[in-house]
């Protein structure tokens, strides 16, 4: 309705204007629907680092660290100290001279800023530098002790192209108390994620990444080469990215033999009990245990460290070609009773992801499912929560496990364009949903956490396009944008493309980028190359418009062969529906339109249908996508 108004107030305007080029309408082409691209990443198509049919281009850059990390924990004294070498590889034609270091957990400094308010055990002083060498030279760190999250370091020589430079770092920090994404589970259960100073990355559309981290947004990472060896008092065990290399150094010989029988088991072996850690029975007795794990091209790298944790373990075959399995490991609270069934919830969640959707066999080595506070993914490992419900306890897992693809394996820069990784892990999580609890279910719970809030809440915030940068979205805008607003987006184009032609893509997508750093335009691309249509129409309405989900019966108008129904596109994003027809003598027929029914007109569509019956009433059905005002979705005679 509102549509029709702007149209005639136009219409006086144009009538007393005389005829001029200008101002007629733009010839519909390529150009007229282009997506719009910031300057920067327009460049980089320029350079050829990206290609315009959506692979990494000819000249495809990005840069790596090799990280040797040593890191001591030791409680009840809640002092991190650290030491690590990064040897930094320059793979760009650009000359370096400040690089930027992300100090994460300076997150915790008072003044710090952040998206959400800090308690008092919230606040530690941050990151100390105890010493810094740049190429074995020592090199002093002025703005150590006054910045936040970045800190920009001038090299005491450039950096050239295709040459590296060696740092050696000492630090320390106080473990924060309140733990969030990382920090003190309980006095003796520590979780230690963006513990070490790593380099920014620079890439070839944005530069040195210097956007701070707040707690909203989360990251962008290189893939990185580690060793990191993790000292802990006797009786504390590490769990980890990566593989441990030392069993038979840190554990008891049955501890050992049971980790190693979980690796090739489907059933669930309980490696350490609450017993066996109070007892003693579990980690070699030393004084001290240095826990040695590796990890090659990977993003990061975190651990969770406690003496009185269970430890459980099994296996999942994740690669049919080759039997591959994954390991799936818990530590938790034995009074949690949902981390009970957790290992099972994980080899469930890693064969269903290989299996089905995306498809793709899991990655890595291992998966491993942390009890804290989080809900939070890290390469191989996630952190998550009890629940008194274990169905809410394996939808989590499943969505924090489904990160693994996006945006670890996929070198997804999340702090800016998070809905490549949200979005694909709340999709999957919909999809894996679907097959555990049923269509009915799965939506019900899909609408209730994901899609309900954007309906329910008219704020212009929340209609800001998907495309808009997340480090300049509101915490309540981010999340709808990310999440509910991305997932419908790529479940509209499953439902426009078909399944078979969407995991194509989406694999095709995934075999191109994954170890490197696509953007949402190399995705576009890849789709409308992958598929021969230019679906720009379809990625200007979910992705670049301001927009929400309404649509309208507008009329239903007798024909020959039966009747046109009459649909308007009241919000502006194009949706799926499904028009319910009813007729005179009881009957009624279902009508499925997939987002195609908008790709000639955004606003208006036309959908015949054949019947010789008479019609006496319309429903438009949106299901997940959930629609603002249903009340205009009922036509009758
Ligand atoms: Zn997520």
């Amino acid at each position: 309705m509102r549509i029709s108004i702007v149209g005639l107030a136009l219409a006086p305007v144009l009538a007393c204007t005389p005829a001029s080029p200008s101002l007629s309408p733009a010839p519909q082409g390529v150009a007229s629907n282009a997506l719009y691209m910031p300057r920067g990443v327009a460049a980089a198509f320029r350079k050829g680092t990206r290609s315009p049919d959506g692979r990494p281009g000819p000249n495809y850059w990005q840069n790596r660290g090799r990280y040797d990390i040593q890191v001591s924990a030791l409680p009840p004294n809640r002092t991190i100290r650290g030491s690590e070498q990064i040897t930094y590889f320059n793979n760009s034609p650009d000359t370096l001279r400040n690089p930027n270091f992300k100090f994460l957990v300076n997150i915790h400094k008072p003044g710090a800023p952040r998206g959400f308010g800090a308690s008092a055990d919230y606040l530690t002083s941050g990151v100390h530098i105890d010493s810094l060498l740049v190429n074995n030279q020592p090199t002093p760190w002025p703005r150590a002790e006054t910045g936040y999250t970045n800190v920009r370091l001038p090299l005491p020589a450039p950096l050239l192209p295709h040459d590296s430079v060696r740092f050696s770092i000492k630090w320390h920090y106080d473990i924060s108390k309140e733990s969030g994404r990382e920090g003190m589970i309980d006095s003796t259960t520590w979780y230690l994620a963006y513990f070490y100073p790593r380099v920014a990355v620079f890439d070839d559309y944005n530069g040195w990444d210097t956007m701070d981290f707040n707690d909203v947004q989360e990251f962008y990472s290189d893939f990185n080469d580690y060793n990191v060896a993790v000292t802990v008092p006797a009786n504390y065990v590490v769990w980890g990215t990566g593989t441990l290399l030392n069993p038979s150094d840190v554990l008891q010989p049955a501890v050992a033999q049971k980790l190693n029988q979980s690796m090739t088991s489907d059933q669930v072996i309980n490696i350490a009990s609450r017993a066996d850690m109070a007892a003693h029975r579990v980690t070699a007795q030393k004084d001290r245990n240095t826990w040695r794990f590796r990890a090659n091209d990977i993003p990061d790298m975190t651990f969770n460290l406690s003496d009185h944790y269970v430890w459980d373990g099994a296996s999942v075959v994740v690669d049919d070609a080759t039997q591959r399995r994954a390991s799936v490991q818990s530590s938790y609270n034995d009074t949690a009773a949902d981390f009970h069934h957790m290992v099972g919830f994980g080899q469930h969640a890693l064969g269903w992801l290989s299996h089905n959707w995306p498809g793709v066999p899991y990655p890595y080595e291992k998966s491993t499912i942390v009890q804290g506070f989080a809900g939070m993914e890290y390469p191989m490992m996630v952190n998550d929560e009890p629940y008194a419900d274990t169905v809410f306890s394996r939808f989590v897992a499943e969505h924090e496990i489904a990160h693994t693809y996006f945006p670890f394996y996929m070198g997804i820069n999340e702090s800016r364009y998070a809905f490549m990784d949200e979005g694909w892990a709340t999709t999957f999580e919909y999809l894996i949903g679907t097959a555990d609890l049923g269509a009915q279910r799965a939506s019900a719970f899909f609408q209730q956490f994901r899609t309900n809030g954007w309906a329910n809440n008219p704020s212009p915030l929340e209609d800001l396009p998907i495309i808009t940068p997340a480090d300049g979205l509101s915490p309540f805008a981010y999340g709808d944008n990310a999440y509910g607003k991305a997932a419908l987006g790529y479940l509209a184009l499953k439902d426009m493309l078909g399944d078979a032609t969407f995991k194509n893509a989406l694999q095709e997508f995934m075999r191109r980028w994954h170890g490197k750093h696509p953007i949402p335009w190399d995705f576009f691309n890849t789709v409308n190359n992958v598929t021969g249509q230019n679906l720009n129409w379809f990625w200007n309405g979910w992705f670049f418009s301001n927009g929400y989900i309404d649509v309208a019966v507008a009329g239903a108008d007798k024909t020959g062969d039966g009747y046109n129904v009459r649909i308007n596109n009241v919000g502006g994003m194009p949706v799926p529906l499904d028009i319910h027809a009813q007729y005179s003598d009881g009957t009624t027929q279902t009508v499925h339109q997939s987002a195609a029914m908008w790709s000639a007109n955004a606003k208006n569509a036309v959908v015949p249908i054949a019947t010789r019956k008479t019609l006496s009433l319309v429903h438009l059905e949106t299901g997940i996508w959930v629609d603002a005002d249903s009340t205009n979705n009922i036509w009758h005679q």
